[in-house]
């Protein structure tokens, strides 16, 4: 994508470090898993500019963040599936393939001017095992 590249060459230095931790990541990670990561890797950013570095990723439509059933924020780019299974139990998020709602993007993009960067779609209860679990504890 053309908009994404030239996008990504104004980046400020964090945030450059961010999404290509991101990019190399293949996974959602939380801004402490992040923080961590670069530290292992001799890039040192300081919490709070982990944070703001998300944020201005996000307003351009670079990262997305996912709020976890433990009140955390995963943080993974925008191409990633975003679309889950979260068991409210354990926290375990299964990614779905099927997407209802990309038609129906589309057409929101082209008729409400409204700038559209991604979508999610997330259905929460108990996974298998966690139902199995609490059957077997209950009387
Ligand atoms: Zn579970
Ligand atoms: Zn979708």
């Amino acid at each position: 994508m053309n908009t994404a590249s030239s996008l990504k060459s104004r980046l400020t230095r964090a945030q450059k470090q961010i999404h290509c931790l991101l990019e190399q990541s293949g996974e959602t990670l939380t801004a402490q898993a992040i923080y961590q990561r670069l530290k292992d890797q001799q890039q040192m950013l300081g919490l709070a500019t982990v944070y703001r570095s998300l944020r201005s990723l996000q307003i351009k439509g670079l990262a997305q963040a996912r709020a976890l059933p433990n009140g955390e924020w995963a943080y993974g780019l925008t191409s990633d599936d975003s679309h889950y299974l979260t068991c409210l139990n354990c926290g375990t998020s299964v990614p779905v393939e099927d997407c209802p709602v990309h038609s129906l993007e589309e057409k929101l993009g082209q008729s409400s001017h409204f700038q559209i960067f991604y979508h999610t779609l997330e259905f929460f209860g108990l996974c298998a095992p966690c139902t199995g679990r609490l059957e077997a504890e209950s009387p």
